[in-house]
């Protein structure tokens, strides 16, 4: 029998759990062929999300939890599941039921024709969502997918149901800069697109603000991309190319014309605008330097207070 294990990533959901509990468990008696194992991530809540984890995991034998010493946000959470979970086919759902349960069983049986490595969730709408926010979101799925290898799906969600060997894949990828949209698409594998209508939060609140959007996404681009660095090269040669043709009419001006002071206006423009143009090119360079910086250090992912069993790695 195929064993199914869904991770489930929750900072403050209190508010969902019950509804998301008792659809998986709809879900769950509807596949009768196969096993299920819930893991559980608390990222570091300070509601009651524990305390119902807990109380799922001593009523439930198929319920795994592991509970993070403090927020480390979700792709630590993703990854923490990843590492602990043993089923043949994995899937991250969210707990707000965001990512319908009820596609599962129509997901699996994509897997089950042999044709594909995974099956991977996009929303085909928007509605419900800030217009800003989806205007952001088009514009940095169209950027990273033309800079980058990722290969990532307008719409694409963390949802997507994958096999054994996908998995113990990004297990290796134990990056610090996690950005796992970016290595789902990396890796390769044959994916399936499983388009569904956008499904609005069950109860609760979202824990993505703009800045914390714009921050993950730059560092999804850098962590993708060296392309930025490249802009930062090109554009250094461009201006030596042009202070060249500068220099070349200062000294023509000076043969013909003399060198009455002037031209204080025109300096200061100069000067502003490299200024400006060094500071952005090494701020560019900054990003990547902080990146290699998290990277050396080698801290943990997370760091766990909390596990409901043995098989799992409390500091990883
Ligand atoms: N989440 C998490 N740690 C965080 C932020 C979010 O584990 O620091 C979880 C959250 O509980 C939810 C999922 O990640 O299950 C997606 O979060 P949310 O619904 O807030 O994101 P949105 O759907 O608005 O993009
Ligand atoms: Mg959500």
């Amino acid at each position: 029998m195929k064993k199914i294990s869904l991770i489930i990533p929750c900072y403050n959901e209190e508010s969902c759990l019950a509804a998301f509990d008792r659809e998986i468990s709809a879900v769950a008696e509807k596949m009768q062929g196969y096993r299920f194992e819930i893991f559980y991530v608390d990222d570091g809540s300070k509601d009651r999300t524990l305390d119902i984890i807990r109380r799922f995991s001593r009523e439930r034998d198929n319920v795994r939890y592991i509970s993070f010493s403090r927020n480390f946000g979700k792709e630590a959470a993703m990854y923490a599941g990843f590492c602990a979970v043993t089923g043949d086919y994995v899937a991250v759902m969210d707990a707000d039921l965001q990512d319908p349960p009820s596609l599962l069983p129509e997901m699996v049986k994509i897997l089950e024709t042999g044709e594909y490595d995974s099956v991977a969730t996009r929303r085909v709408t928007r509605a419900g969502e800030p217009p800003i926010r989806s205007f952001f979101a088009r514009v940095f799925y169209r950027l990273i997918n033309r800079i980058s290898d990722a290969d990532i799906v307008d719409g694409a969600r963390d949802y997507r149901l994958m096999k054994r060997e996908m998995v113990d894949v990004i297990v290796k990828m134990g990056e610090q800069n996690r950005f796992s949209k970016g290595i789902f698409g990396w890796i390769g594998f044959r994916t399936y697109w499983y388009a569904f209508e956008n499904v609005e939060r069950a109860a609760g609140e979202t824990k993505w603000n703009f800045w914390k959007l714009l921050k993950y996404s730059v560092s999804g681009i850098v962590s993708f991309s060296q392309l930025p660095l490249n802009i930062a090269s090109w554009m250094g040669i461009v201006c030596t190319g042009l202070s060249l043709l500068a220099i070349l009419f200062v000294i023509v001006r000076r043969l013909l014309f003399g060198d009455p002071v002037q031209g204080w206006a025109s300096n200061m423009c100069v000067m502003l605008f490299i200024g400006g143009l060094q500071l952005f090119c090494l701020g560019i360079i900054g990003q990547y330097v902080g990146k290699t910086y998290a990277e050396t250090k080698g801290r943990p992912h997370y760091i766990a207070n909390e596990c409901s069993d043995d098989g799992i790695e409390k500091v990883n």
